[in-house]
């Protein structure tokens, strides 16, 4: 089922999520749903508080990077320990998460589903080390760069209340001040 995407201005994108403490059929129906819209939006991730639920609920799916300047090594990450390609555990459903961004800051181009038209440039280190808990009760803990690394830490500050928006340098903001306040009146 389709799920419809809170966009910029709804109070529910700028709370902090309470953790998911039981894993019911609710909560892998949402999950289901969650990776439902994702694709349908062509996202590459959704964090709970984008479908209207403030808990600590991420899904995920990095797509093969099929561009052959592609660097091959953004594609594996090691995972419990083992090189392996992210490919493999794609799409990645989580709650609860505990992330560390480390390594060089690096600036890339991000969107949000939640924040529409807008694009614009965000710093953050390049490298995350995190424990993904799973519905099933396993964990995955994941050390890698590249998307997936970028990502995470993008839906990761859905959970905290955070938009990419809020971390862009102050000439950025005062370039997107304009298209925001538009889009938080249109709700
Ligand atoms: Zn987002």
């Amino acid at each position: 089922m389709l799920l419809s995407i809170t966009q910029y201005g709804n109070p529910v994108l700028r709370a902090v999520s309470a953790p998911v403490e039981h894993v019911d059929e609710a909560i892998h129906a949402l999950a289901a749903n969650m990776i439902e819209t994702m694709y349908a939006a062509n996202g590459v991730g959704l964090a709970a508080p984008q479908v209207g639920e403030n808990i600590r609920l991420v899904v995920i799916d990095i797509p093969e990077d099929e561009d052959e300047e592609a660097n091959p090594e953004e594609q594996m990450a090691t995972i419990n320990g083992e090189l392996r390609n992210i490919r493999e555990i794609m799409p990645l459903v989580f709650i609860n998460p505990v992330i560390e961004p480390y390594g060089n800051q690096s600036l890339c181009t991000e969107g949000c589903l939640s924040v529409r038209n807008i694009r614009a440039n965000v710093a953050r280190p390049e490298r995350v080390k995190a424990t993904l808990p799973q519905l099933d009760g396993s964990v995955i803990e994941i050390d890698c760069g590249g998307l997936l690394a970028r990502c995470l830490q993008h839906e990761c500050d859905h959970l905290e209340g955070f938009l990419f928006t809020d971390r862009t340098s102050s000439a950025v903001k005062l370039t997107l001040a304009k298209k925001l306040k538009r889009l938080a009146k249109e709700g």
